[in-house]
C-alpha cells in the first residue's frame, strides 16, 4: 500500500540522506499515526538500519542521545521548534526483560520487521516511507485507526509485562486520540495495573500530565479509575466516589472534581490549573461531617486538608518545587471569594497575600473551574468585572512587608534593636494594620508605630504579626485537630 503525505523538508533532509547513501529510512510511531487522522505530527520520528555511528557521520550537526542509539539530528535554520530535533534511531530487537522496565540488551543489527514487532501499539507500529509512500504495516494498525482502537502487537500481557508504563501509555493514547483499548488489551491492563508501583514516578508523572494536558481529561481519569490504575497513581482522587455533598451541589465529590478539570481543558488552562482544578476538593470526603443545625453536610477545613493533600500527591508523584508550591497554594485557598456582597477589600488584600499576587488571577480561575464543575452558569461579565476590580484595587494596595514604607534597618535605627526575630515581629505586625487600612503606609505614621510597638514585650509582638495570616486557620484549627487525629495528614 502507498500514499504521498506532505512532509516537512526538514524531515525529508534527514530521510533522504539516509536512503541516498544506500540505508533504509522510516517515519514511524505518533507522527505516521497522526498523518494518517490527518492531524499534524507533534514530532518526527525515524528508523533506519544505520548505526548510530553512521548516522552522525551523515550529519554535521548531531548527538547521541541515549542508550537506544538515538541520534538527534539538530536543523538549524527552521523556524519551527518541533522540527529544530529530528530523532533517528537504529532498528532494534529487544533483548530479554528482567525488570518490566528495561530490556537488558540491545541488537542493533535488526531489521524493519524486528523493529515493528517490540512497538507498543498497532497504531504506532505503522512505517511510512517518505520518498516512494509505501506503508509497512504488519499488524494492521491502519484498520486499528480506522477503527479508533488502541492494540497491543502481539499478547498484551506479554508486552506489558515487558515494561509496565506501557499501560498508562495505553489510557493516555485512548484519552488523546478518543479511541477505545481492545478487550483483551484492557484485561491485562486491569491485571497488570499494580506493576505500575515498579515504574519510576517520573515515567508514571509524565504520562498522567499528558492525559490532564489531553482535551478530554475527564474521560482519561474515568479510563484510568475504570481500569484500576488510578489508585496506583492517585488514590486519594477515588475517595471522592458516590460522597454526596450539600446544598447546591447536584454531582458528588469525584464527579465534580472532574467536572471542574474538564473546564479547565475546556479554556486551554495550564498544567497547574487544570491539577489544582482536579485536587481542590480532594478533601472533601475526609472532612465532611453531618450538621444537625444545618441540617447538611459540612466539609470544615477540607480546604485546609487538601492543600496539603495536594502537596503530598504531587511531591510523590515528583513534580518540581515551583509546581507543588502554586498547586498545593490554590488548593488551600479556593473558598476565597464565595460571597463577593460581603468581601470586604482587607479581605481580599489578605487572600492576595496569602496565595501571592502572582498566583491570585490563576486562583480565579480555579474558582470559574469550581463553579462551572458544580453545573452552575458562568459567571456575569458584571459579577466578573467586579471581582476584577476587586482584586485589582487589592493588589495596589502593599500585600507584603517588602511593600511597606518602611524596612528592618530603618526599624533597627529608630529603636536599636539589634538584628533577630523581633524585626520581622514589627514588621508583619505593620502589615496587619496597613492590610486593614493602607492610608497608613506612610513613613511618618510606620516610624510611630514601631516606636510605640518596640516597647512590647516579643510574644505579644509575634502574635500581631500572626494573627491576620492564620486568622482562618484558627477557627478551623479546632475542627482540623479531630480531623487530624483520625487521618494520617499532619
Ligand atoms: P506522541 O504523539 O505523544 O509523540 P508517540 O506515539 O510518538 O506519541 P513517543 O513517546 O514519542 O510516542 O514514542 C515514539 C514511538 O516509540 C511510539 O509511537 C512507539 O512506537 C514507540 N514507543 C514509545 N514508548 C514505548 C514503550 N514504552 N514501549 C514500546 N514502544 C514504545
Ligand atoms: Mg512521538
Amino acid at each position: 500500500m502507498s500514499k504521498m503525505f506532505t512532509i516537512p523538508k526538514e524531515v525529508s533532509r534527514v530521510t533522504n540522506a539516509l536512503l541516498e547513501t544506500g540505508f533504509e529510512a522510516y517515519l514511524i510511531g505518533g507522527c505516521v499515526r497522526d498523518l494518517l487522522r490527518n492531524k499534524k505530527p507533534k514530532d518526527w520520528d525515524i528508523t533506519t538500519n544505520a548505526t548510530p555511528e553512521k548516522i552522525q557521520g551523515l550529519f554535521e550537526k548531531s548527538f547521541y542521545e541515549n542508550e537506544y542509539g538515538t541520534v538527534g539530528v539538530v536543523n538549524e535554520d527552521t523556524e519551527d521548534k518541533t522540527l529544530k530535533i529530528i530523532e533517528v534511531t537504529p532498528y532494534r530487537i529487544e533483548g530479554k526483560y528482567t525488570d518490566g522496565r528495561r530490556p537488558t540488551e540491545i541488537h542493533f543489527n535488526a531489521t524493519l520487521e524486528d523493529d515493528l514487532k517490540r512497538r507498543d501499539f498497532t497504531v504506532n507500529a505503522i512505517a511510512y516511507d517518505p520518498s516512494n509512500g509505501q506503508i509497512v504495516d504488519l499488524y494492521n494498525g491502519l484498520t486499528d485507526i480506522k477503527d479508533k482502537i488502541i492494540r497491543t502487537v502481539g499478547e498484551p500481557e506479554e508486552r506489558f509485562s515487558e515494561d509496565y508504563l506501557r499501560i498508562l501509555r495505553a489510557i493516555r493514547l485512548a484519552t488523546e486520540l478518543g479511541f477505545t483499548i481492545n478487550t483483551y488489551t484492557e484485561e491485562a491492563i486491569k491485571k497488570n495495573a499494580p506493576n505500575l508501583e515498579k515504574i519510576s514516578r517520573e515515567r508514571v508523572r509524565d504520562e498522567f500530565s499528558k492525559i490532564l494536558m489531553s482535551q478530554h481529561p475527564m474521560n482519561g481519569i474515568i479510563l484510568a479509575h475504570e481500569l484500576e490504575v488510578l489508585k496506583y497513581i492517585a488514590p486519594e482522587i477515588e475517595e471522592g466516589i458516590g460522597v454526596e455533598q450539600n446544598g447546591d451541589h447536584i454531582y458528588d465529590v469525584w464527579e465534580h472534581n472532574l467536572r471542574a478539570l474538564q473546564h479547565s481543558a475546556d479554556r486551554d488552562w495550564p498544567f497547574h490549573i487544570r491539577i489544582a482544578a482536579l485536587l481542590h476538593d480532594v478533601s472533601k470526603p475526609e472532612t465532611r461531617r453531618w450538621s444537625k443545625e444545618k441540617d447538611d453536610w459540612t466539609f470544615y477545613g477540607h480546604d485546609v486538608v487538601g492543600g496539603r493533600v495536594a502537596k503530598k500527591i504531587l511531591t510523590r508523584l515528583k513534580y518540581s518545587n515551583a509546581e507543588i508550591d502554586v498547586v498545593s497554594k490554590l488548593v488551600r485557598h479556593h473558598l476565597f471569594f464565595t460571597d463577593i456582597e460581603k468581601i470586604t477589600l482587607s479581605a481580599v488584600r489578605r487572600i492576595v497575600r496569602n496565595v501571592g499576587p502572582e498566583n491570585v488571577w490563576d486562583l480565579m480561575k480555579v474558582r470559574a473551574c469550581d463553579r462551572i464543575g458544580m453545573g452552575r452558569p458562568k459567571e456575569t461579565p458584571y459579577r466578573l468585572r467586579k471581582y476584577e476590580s476587586m482584586i485589582e484595587e487589592a493588589m495596589r494596595a502593599p500585600v507584603s512587608v517588602a511593600k511597606l514604607a518602611i524596612d528592618g534597618a530603618r526599624i533597627m535605627e529608630i529603636t536599636k534593636v539589634t538584628p533577630g526575630p523581633k524585626i520581622g515581629f514589627i514588621l508583619h505586625a505593620l502589615l496587619e494594620e496597613v492590610l486593614d487600612n493602607p492610608k497608613q503606609n506612610t513613613q511618618e505614621y510606620l516610624e510611630k508605630r514601631v516606636q510605640e510597638l518596640a516597647k512590647l514585650p516579643e510574644k505579644e509582638l509575634e502574635k500581631l504579626g500572626e494573627a491576620g495570616k492564620e486568622k482562618k486557620e484558627e477557627e478551623e484549627e479546632k475542627e482540623l485537630a479531630l480531623i487530624r487525629k483520625r487521618h494520617w495528614v499532619k
